[in-house]
Formats: C-alpha cells, sequence, structure tokens
C-alpha cells in the first residue's frame, strides 16, 4: 500500500537525518566557543559583526556571533536566562538582528532542517499509523506554513471614510518609497504602528494599502497562527517572518490579532509558549535599524490587554484607533462597494446607512453581497431597494425562517414584544429612533426591533443609558401588560442580557450609582472578559444590588410608558401581526393617527377573506404561518 511505502520513506529519511546531526554536532562542538555569561561580558569588545538572539523554546535567549582572538575569528555561543539577557542586551544592541555571513551555508542549512525533518517524520508517523485512511497531505501543508508575501494592489482610494488615519499613514508610504530621504535627514520613522478598532473595520484593508501605494511586498500572519499546530513554533515562526521580511526590505509586515501573542506577561490568563513567541518579536523590533525598510503594522481590537513592553519607543510607538463607520462613513463604504455592480439608479445609500448603524465596513460588503447573490439566484439584472432590505436582515441574523411555522400563539407573543420595544423607542426622548421592526424569525431571535441613536453623540448620558435599559427590558414589559405578570415568556433573555451589563457598566465603571464614582472594574478586567473586579464580597453584594435597583427603575418606566399607550402598543402589535414587518413611516403614522395604516388594513381584508374561504373548503393548503 501506498501509506506503507510512505512510512518506511520516512523512518529511513529520519534515520538519516540523526545521524547526520549527531556528525554535525560533534563538529560543531569544536569550533564553537561556549561563552558564560560572564565570558560575555569579558569579551564583548572582541565580538566581530552582527550578534544573533534566538529565543528557545524553553524561554532562553540563544546569542550567536564571531570574535577575534589574533588575526582570527572564531565562532561563540551564549546561552542566557532572560534576566542576563536584558542586561547585557544594551552591550551589543547595535549588532543584533541582520544575519552574519556563515563560514559553512550547509551546516547552517542541515542544522536548522534536521528538527523540521524530525518534527515532520515523527508526526507523519504517528498519524499515519493512527488514522488507517492517512491525511498525510494535509500534515505537509499544515506544517509548511510560512508567512505569506503578497504583493498589494489595494490603494487608499479603496478604503472609504477613515480620512485623518490615512492621512497620517502618507508619511509611511512616502518613506516606503524613498528611506534615504529619511535617513540622511537623521529622522526617525515609526518601526510599529498599532491599529485599534473592532473587527471588520479595515485595518487590513488599510495595512494593505499603505503597501499597495508603496509598492512594496506585505507579508501578513494573524497572531493565533503563530501558536497553531505546534505548540511552541511560535518564536521561530516570528523569526520567519521577520527574517523573510529584511530579505525583502522595503516591505510591510502585517500582524493581524496580535493580542493573541502580545497580551501581558505574567497575566493570568498568560502562557509559556505565548510568551515565548512575544519575547522572540520585542527581540526582532528591537533589532532591525531603524531604517531598516521594514515597517511592521499590527491590529487588535484591545490595546489595553497588549503588554506594554510593545508599546514602547522603538517598538509599536504609534496608535491609529479606528472606530466604527459613522453614517457619512457607511454612505461611502456602501457607493465604493456597490461600484462593480449593476444597481438600480433608485437606491438612496443614504437612507441605507441611516438603516445600518453599528455595521462594520465588513458588513456593509457583506450587505451588498448578499443583494447580489439575491439578484443571481432569481435571475434578475439589477440589485433594488428590496434586495438590499433583505440582504441587510441576513446580514443582521442570517437567513429568514419564513418555513419555520411560528404557531398563532407565538406570533401573538412576539408582536407585542417588539411592539413594546418600539413603544419605548417612540415615547423615550433619549431612547433610540425605531427603524423598522419585524417579527419574522432570524437565527436564534423571534423577532427584532432595529434603533438608531437619535445623535450620533460619542458620549451618553445617564438619561440616555436609563431609556437604553428601559428599551431593552421593553419587550418583557409588553409581554406583562397584556399577558400578565405569571405568562412572561423567555423571549426576554437576550433583551436583559444587554440591560444587565449597560446597569453594571454604569456602577462599577461609570460612576453613576449611589456607589459613587469609584471604578469597581478597570478596562483590561472587562477585557478579559470579567464581569467582578478584585473587590470584597461586601463591595460585591452593593454592587449587585445597586444593579438590581436600576433594573427594577428603568422597568417601571417601561411598565408606565407602554400603559400610558397601551393604544398605539395595540396597534403596533396588530400591523406586526398582518405585515410582519412594519417600516418607521408606518410606526410614525400610527403614532400620529391612532389607527391601523392603510396597507394593513387592506391586507387584513384579504387575509380575512381568504380565512373565511378556507374555513368553507375553498382553499385546501395552508401558508406555513397558519400550519399548527
Ligand atoms: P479588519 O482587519 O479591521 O478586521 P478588514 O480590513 O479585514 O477588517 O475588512 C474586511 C473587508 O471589509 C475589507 O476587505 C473591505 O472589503 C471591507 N471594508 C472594511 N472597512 C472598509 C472601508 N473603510 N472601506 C472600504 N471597505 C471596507
Ligand atoms: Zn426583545
Amino acid at each position: 500500500m501506498k501509506n506503507k511505502k510512505t512510512i518506511w520513506l520516512w523512518v529511513i529519511l529520519i534515520l538519516i537525518a540523526i545521524i547526520i546531526g549527531i556528525v554535525i554536532y560533534n563538529f560543531q562542538q569544536g569550533t564553537v566557543t561556549k561563552w558564560t555569561a560572564t565570558d560575555l561580558n569579558n569579551n564583548i569588545d572582541s565580538i566581530e559583526g552582527d550578534v544573533s538572539v534566538n529565543v528557545t523554546s524553553t524561554g532562553l535567549y540563544v546569542v550567536e556571533g564571531y570574535y577575534r582572538s589574533g588575526d582570527k575569528l572564531y565562532q561563540f555561543r551564549s546561552v542566557l536566562d532572560q534576566q542576563d539577557y536584558y542586561r547585557f542586551k544594551d552591550l551589543f544592541a547595535n549588532k543584533i538582528g541582520i544575519n552574519y555571513d556563515k563560514d559553512s551555508p550547509w551546516l547552517d542549512l542541515a542544522r536548522s532542517l534536521i528538527p523540521t525533518l524530525l518534527y515532520l517524520g515523527v508526526m507523519i508517523w504517528f498519524l499515519s499509523s493512527m488514522t488507517k485512511g492517512g491525511m498525510g497531505g494535509g500534515m505537509f501543508g499544515a506544517n509548511k506554513q510560512r508567512p505569506r508575501e503578497t504583493k498589494s494592489d489595494v490603494k487608499f482610494k479603496d478604503v472609504a471614510g477613515i480620512n485623518e488615519e490615512k492621512q497620517e499613514l502618507f508619511e509611511l508610504v512616502d518613506y516606503l518609497k524613498n528611506p534615504n530621504k529619511y535617513a540622511q535627514m537623521g529622522a526617525r520613522v515609526p518601526k510599529g504602528v498599532l491599529m485599534e478598532g473592532p473587527p471588520g473595520t479595515g485595518k487590513t484593508l488599510l495595512a494593505k494599502a499603505v503597501a499597495g501605494e508603496a509598492g512594496v511586498a506585505f507579508f501578513s500572519m494573524a497572531g493565533s497562527e503563530f501558536e497553531e499546530m505546534f505548540v511552541g513554533l511560535g518564536a521561530s515562526r516570528v523569526r520567519d517572518l521577520f527574517g523573510d521580511a529584511k530579505k525583502t526590505a522595503p516591505c510591510i509586515i502585517f500582524i493581524d490579532e496580535i493580542d493573541a501573542v502580545g497580551r501581558k506577561r505574567n497575566a493570568s490568563l498568560g502562557t509559556g509558549t505565548s510568551e515565548q513567541t512575544l519575547n522572540q518579536l520585542l527581540v526582532e523590533m528591537d533589532g532591525f535599524g531603524t531604517n531598516s525598510g521594514v515597517i511592521v503594522m499590527a491590529a487588535t481590537n484591545r490595546v489595553d490587554v497588549l503588554d506594554p513592553a510593545l508599546l514602547r519607543p522603538g517598538r509599536f510607538d504609534r496608535t491609529i484607533q479606528i472606530s466604527l463607520p459613522d453614517i457619512r462613513e457607511r454612505e461611502e463604504i456602501l457607493k465604493l462597494h456597490a461600484r462593480n455592480k449593476s444597481v438600480s439608479p433608485e437606491i438612496d445609500w443614504k437612507r441605507i446607512a441611516e438603516r445600518t448603524p453599528g455595521f462594520s465596513g465588513a458588513q456593509l460588503e457583506n450587505v451588498l453581497n448578499e443583494a447580489a447573490i439575491l439578484v443571481v439566484r432569481e435571475k434578475r439584472k439589477m440589485i433594488t431597494i428590496n434586495d438590499i432590505d433583505e440582504a441587510i436582515d441576513r446580514v443582521v441574523g442570517g437567513p429568514a425562517k419564513k418555513s419555520r411555522a411560528m404557531t398563532l400563539n407565538d406570533k401573538k407573543i412576539v408582536s407585542y414584544h417588539e411592539a413594546g420595544h418600539a413603544l419605548i423607542g417612540l415615547k423615550l426622548r433619549s431612547a433610540s429612533k425605531v427603524q423598522k421592526v419585524t417579527i419574522i424569525p432570524r437565527g436564534n431571535a423571534g423577532g427584532y426591533t432595529i434603533m438608531t441613536p437619535k445623535d450620533e453623540s460619542n458620549f451618553s448620558s445617564k438619561e440616555d443609558l436609563f431609556a437604553a435599559i428601559a428599551g431593552y427590558l421593553g419587550g418583557r414589559a409588553a409581554e406583562e401588560i397584556i399577558f400578565g405578570k405569571e405568562n412572561v415568556t423567555t423571549g426576554a433573555h437576550d433583551d436583559l442580557d444587554k440591560a444587565t451589563n449597560i446597569a453594571r457598566k454604569m456602577v462599577t465603571q461609570f460612576g453613576m450609582s449611589s456607589l459613587g464614582l469609584t471604578k469597581y472594574l478597570t478596562m483590561a478586567e472587562e477585557a478579559y472578559g470579567q464581569t467582578k473586579g478584585v473587590y470584597s464580597d461586601e463591595v460585591a453584594y452593593k454592587i449587585d444590588n445597586e444593579i438590581n435597583t436600576i433594573l427594577e427603575e428603568c422597568y417601571k418606566i417601561s411598565i408606565k410608558t407602554i400603559n400610558e399607550h397601551k393604544d398605539i402598543l395595540e396597534l403596533i402589535a396588530e400591523s406586526l401581526r398582518v405585515l410582519e414587518t412594519i417600516t418607521a413611516e408606518q410606526i410614525d403614522y400610527i403614532n400620529k393617527n391612532k389607527k391601523l395604516p392603510n396597507e394593513v388594513l387592506f391586507e387584513k381584508e384579504r387575509k380575512d377573506k381568504e380565512d373565511k374561504k378556507r374555513e368553507s373548503g375553498e382553499i385546501l393548503e395552508f401558508e406555513p404561518d397558519e400550519e399548527n
């Protein structure tokens, strides 16, 4: 069998590798001088050329280089612990990095090849003896994973919005184009730029654009990839990445999700192996010269968990904040991605931008893509406003579950629940404006209400937060008012989650409760997903009480508001049961005229007629909605 053959092949290869290894090891013993930390200190002046530093998987620093004795050059190797390394580092700081000329490239090649071969061989051997099907091919692919180098043809014009940030990056582009200009002036260009922002806001795109504008190579790797597959390989991956990049300079190295490797050391969640990776990253960033033409760009959505060592001068000393696009930027992004699609001229992008608050650039792109897919599926020619509507809903919560039968009773509950959310949005001055309400189930949600902030301010007042909580509780409040306290459903659990989160933040972070201005939860703790800071049980008890008080207070506001406008609640709920989805305009109409909009009346009449026919046996098949 083919599998057996490969196993034997590998066994032989491994044997050969071991023999070569032993020979080379013995050979090297004679030529490399081992230096202790003290030797290194005493002989530092005799070192010639550059010094390379590698971090081993056990956390030791291997310093290697050449020194002169008489008129001959000898090789030395010194294995230091972290403390020693940092003590000596400054002595040869200007020598770290750039690869020295080796006397025997073969020796080096063999030395670097053996561990890889051994690894590969053993892994393949294990895998193929365990799984009889044999997935050797897959293994090959995985282990060969190297930093991806690509040419980027993205330009700044392909990035919509984020204008100030683009402006800042122009300087880097200029530097990458003519590094000499800066070197001659003695100007220090940042080696590392950190981009902070939520996922999908265009951080990768921006890094590619810098490479594209400058016409230089683009290396990319995600933080999580460093530790993938084989634990402990992270440090060597970092080394490879920087090694390749230095050979290709000028270029951009892009490290996505840098928090995966760059977490604070000693933090409770840190692991030994990722610490090695981080150390290697620091060594490499210190290693290349200021004007070596390599710029490292990294992305994260949580700067606060990063090890402060990464942010020191000479490393990532510049941070660029990228936030979710505002309404104007959303319009720009939509228009940009609509460029290569055939779109009906009636579409008003501004209105679509209004309807997509909180969407990232990636989600907006996805909306247009989904719309295009719908058009293709139905063999039409152009994207219409209806396609966009449907696409937005899909991106919010997965494809509509039109076929999922909803009992009439469910429908009734969901209609009041969603109407409750909508009514609070309508009636509380600080609450968000309702854009659309639907009872069509999507994903896990039975229905949903889309709201946009009434003004796009970055700050929220206490009143705003109260209104937001009241809005989330509006669904439950409506259920209680209509069906009674005993009959409320589990439909509100997600709402309660969100409401509690806001209330907790008001108490522990924003100083908006009777517990005063003390901050009980730091940003870092929150970023780790912690909901509890370091404080006594007594304080914890007080915090929980206070959260509850806020929720109760807000719930009272919801109940009161809905009771006061029960007529409107009924009209919205009824419209929802008839049309399933209602728009901001229809809600406004109901609010102003206190009656059902015409389209609801027409539809209702039609359905009533159908029901009658069905009862008399004229129609036999049912609509899925009315099935049970
Ligand atoms: P991040 O790295 O921040 O997670 P990406 O750069 O990978 O986000 O964005 C994913 C995609 O979303 C991009 O390829 C692009 O199509 C789209 N996108 C995001 N932000 C923008 C923007 N500002 N302008 C144009 N397209 C954007
Ligand atoms: Zn709800």
